[in-house]
């Protein structure tokens, strides 16, 4: 036990980042649209009547990729697209602690400095 509460919170943060290991990059789109086929029940353009279609898309080294997600993969896919937005929550909090102390111990060294 460290006894600072700080610490203690990042502590928290740090442990909660493993039950974000199946995080997924990029963002889920559900996309609706007509196939192309003239006999189709998409043809007449209703909503009800178009396909749904799944897709992962992932900006890596600059470049966009779309990969098609099959319908039975969808939920997972979608929820470990969640786990990466709690996984950046999550860092963004231990960044803020970290900054915080930094700024802490800089202001005790020139405090030290001036006295
Ligand atoms: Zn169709």
């Amino acid at each position: 036990m460290s006894g600072d509460p700080e610490l203690e919170a990042r502590g928290r943060w740090v442990r909660s980042l493993s039950a974000l290991r199946e995080m997924l990059p990029g963002s889920f789109v559900e996309r609706r649209r007509k196939c192309g086929k003239p006999n189709c029940r998409c043809a007449d353009g209703r909503p009800e009547h178009l396909h749904t279609q799944f897709l992962l898309s992932v900006l890596s080294e600059g470049k966009l990729h779309t990969f098609h997600i099959p319908h039975e993969l969808a939920q997972q896919a979608r929820s470990q697209v969640e786990l990466h937005k709690r996984f950046q929550q999550v860092a963004a909090a231990i960044c803020r602690i970290n900054l915080r102390r930094l700024l802490c111990l800089k202001q005790k060294n020139q405090g030290r400095k001036e006295g």
